[in-house]
């Protein structure tokens, strides 16, 4: 299976926790005014790779703490999107997706199709909604604009309902 790709940034620690390799989707039909990666949004644009490709560069990838999906809108590719996903879950890393819908948006997508809501149920976090200009912040983690959440996925897909994400915090002693 191939996808279009906008491109792939390795060792980002700005699009989720930690250090992390990021695939931007190609294709975006939402165009936020404002939006920083424009380049992203011509769904014919981009290149094409394999999820056998992508899946090499991740497992050349030794240091990361994890795999971010963004875009473009990587549910708009939801087929090879989901294959990519499944994998990099079995793998056992810890995946972040962006999306410019809403979580309950792609809730209500899923009942109609199996890999939105596989690919759901692949992330730890989902940052979601569109960009707006209006809601702009520099000072929040990992998103542009204060309509964005960060969605704890695995919480908000048992409960229905959307759970908001935060850092958990341990420490050892001795
Ligand atoms: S959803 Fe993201 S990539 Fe798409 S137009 Fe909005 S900000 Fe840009």
């Amino acid at each position: 299976m191939r996808m279009k790709i906008a491109g792939i940034k390795t060792d980002s620690i700005v699009d989720g926790p930690g250090v992390r390799l990021s695939i931007y989707v190609q294709g975006c039909s939402h165009r936020c005014i404002g939006c920083h990666n424009p380049e992203t949004h011509d769904p014919m644009g981009g290149s094409d790779i394999s999820i056998e490709q992508l899946l090499a560069i991740i497992a050349g990838s030794s240091s990361i703490d994890g795999v971010t999906l963004s875009g473009g809108e990587p549910f708009e590719q939801a087929a090879a999107v989901a294959a990519l996903a499944e994998a990099i879950k079995r793998w056992g890393f810890d995946l972040v997706l962006f999306s410019g819908y809403t979580f309950e948006q792609l809730l209500t997508k899923s009942m109609a199709d199996s890999n939105t809501c596989s690919l759901l149920h692949s992330g730890s976090i989902l940052v979601d909604g569109p960009f707006i200009m209006a809601e702009q912040d520099y000072n929040l983690p990992y998103r542009g604009s204060r309509n964005q959440r960060l969605i704890d996925l695995p919480r908000s897909l048992k409960s229905g309902s959307a759970v908001k994400w935060s850092a958990r915090w341990s420490c050892t002693v001795g």
